[in-house]
């Protein structure tokens, strides 16, 4: 029998084996009869309805008992489609998580003027690779190059796709084949099924891992060059933190102990700030700058973490090695496009002006943001809750962390503020219901819950109506009996 498509038919019916499915066009003209072509789009009906039949007709001679009667086709396809309707492929939605960049809402926000250039090279042809100067073919890095060795003192630089890709390009053109050494605490994995050892196997690299996870010497590494010894690596731990009786052993005396062997040194960054963040309050992460300074031979690190700006990967450092990094066959796979060069040239711009990137930049006046200001915001939301959801939630203005995400600045809590709502008797339903409610608005509220709470950090909302509208619409949709 069938247990294949899910189907609306009644469990004990039988399909009887000479009945045959219905024809698609016959169907289809049910369903427009029945209002679905209006409300779903006739494209989408069809769709729906042609693979709901293909999947069926591959049952044969066991047809799901729905698709054998109209009716029943036509109400099957009802359900099919209404499952669909909260499927919004990249909806805009309010980010209200206190991570501040996100991995699952897009990362970092673009500034207008990278936005401005991004649709200019969408609508128009762009020099990409055509030097006007020379009038010869150019290099599509060359759009970039000189800003991000002007910001972080590098010889040379060149982009991909995103820092994974640039961590697999650098192992495969500076590491393979041979031995790369790297400490056993910097063997991280970060969240999406990023793994040093596993990247280190793809690029044809022979991983050589010392010292152990809390505790590594400068002797374990020169212990461990030999012969095959190409390349020797760091890694930012990222989202993770080694503490207690621990040791590592810093940039420049690995990079003296790599250069005394004439090897380079590698450091995968992460996400590679481009200015000291420590007088906004931000101390922790490491300059692109400062690690180069310090002797390391190449730095990777992405663009859509602390640079704020689109997902790419920056591999910036001695110009023999990236000639060698851009040379490698990979580099034509992982390369970026038009858009995501103009984009990160218009982020790049910013920074030549350091004084008014605080503001300019999304990511950076959203990091910065006072707490008072939020909390502040937070005040005029809170006032201004429509009554039917403060019927069902306690609803507070309280202090929140806000936290950067995606593996930067660890450990590190930036005091916040939001509003906490929480259900009046404790109900998990309403809760339950209020959640689905902000997925289902029109912008959808995405929060986080907290002791059987829902806490909305407000630390990314730019204005109080950007809430309430969503909030109202909510507060319309929500059963008027929670218990
Ligand atoms: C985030 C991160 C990566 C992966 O970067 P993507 O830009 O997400 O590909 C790699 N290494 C480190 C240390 C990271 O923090």
């Amino acid at each position: 029998m069938n247990n294949g498509a899910p189907h609306t038919g009644h469990p004990n019916d039988t399909p009887d084996s000479a009945s045959r499915p219905v024809s698609l066009e016959k169907l289809l003209r049910a369903c427009m009869r029945q209002g679905l072509d209006a409300r779903h789009g006739s494209a989408t009906v069809q769709d729906v309805a042609r693979h709901a039949l293909a999947e069926a007709r591959a049952l044969a001679p066991d047809f799901p008992v729905w698709c054998t009667d109209l009716d029943r086709a036509v109400a099957h396809l009802q359900a099919l489609l209404a499952s669909r309707a909260g499927h919004r492929p990249l909806a805009r939605v309010l980010n209200l998580t206190g991570t501040v960049v996100h991995t699952n809402l897009g990362r970092a926000l673009l500034p207008e003027a990278a936005i401005a250039a991004v649709v200019k090279a969408a609508r128009h042809p762009v020099a990409l690779e055509y030097n006007l100067e020379a009038g010869a073919r150019g290099d599509r890095d060359d759009n970039v190059a000189d800003l991000l060795c002007r910001l972080t003192g590098a010889e040379a630089a060149t982009v991909v796709n995103n820092n994974a890709a640039a961590v697999l390009l650098a192992l495969a053109a500076l590491g393979a084949p041979g031995e790369v050494v790297i400490s056993r605490g910097e063997l991280i994995e970060i969240g999406g099924s990023f793994r040093i050892p596993d990247i280190m196997a793809q690029a044809g690299c022979t991983l050589r891992e010392v010292g152990t996870t809390n505790r590594t010497h400068p002797r374990d590494y020169e212990l461990a060059i030999g012969e095959t010894t190409r390349l020797l690596m760091k890694a930012h731990p990222s989202n993770y933190r080694i503490e207690g009786f621990t040791a590592e052993v810093d940039c420049r005396a690995l990079a003296a102990i790599a250069h005394d062997r004439a090897l380079p040194l590698l450091y995968d960054l992460g996400s590679g700030a481009l200015l000291e963040l420590g007088r906004h309050g931000l101390a922790g992460e490491p300059t692109v700058r400062s690690m180069l300074e310090a002797g390391v031979d190449v730095v990777t690190f992405s663009g859509d973490k602390l640079v704020g700006g689109p997902q790419a990967g920056i591999i910036a450092g001695r110009r023999e090695l990236i000639e060698r990094i851009r040379k490698h066959p990979l580099k034509r796979a992982l390369r970026v496009d038009k858009l995501t060069l103009a984009a990160l040239r218009g982020v790049l711009e910013l920074y030549l002006a350091p004084d008014e990137l605080m503001q300019a930049l999304p990511l950076l006046r959203t990091l910065t943001r006072p707490q008072p200001q939020i909390e502040a915001l937070a005040a005029r939301v809170l006032s201004a809750l429509p009554g039917t959801l403060t019927e069902h939630f306690d609803a507070t203005v309280s202090a929140m962390d806000s936290q950067f995400g995606s593996g930067a600045l660890p450990g590190r809590r930036i005091p916040s503020a939001g509003i906490t709502l929480t259900p009046r008797n404790g109900s998990q339903r309403a809760l339950e219901h209020l959640l689905n409610a902000l997925r289902r608005a029109p912008v959808p509220v995405i929060g986080r819950i907290r002791d059987g709470a829902l806490q909305l950090d407000c630390r990314c909302l730019e204005t109080p109506e950007d809430l309430l509208v969503q909030l109202a619409h909510v507060a319309d949709r929500l059963p008027t009996n929670t218990d």
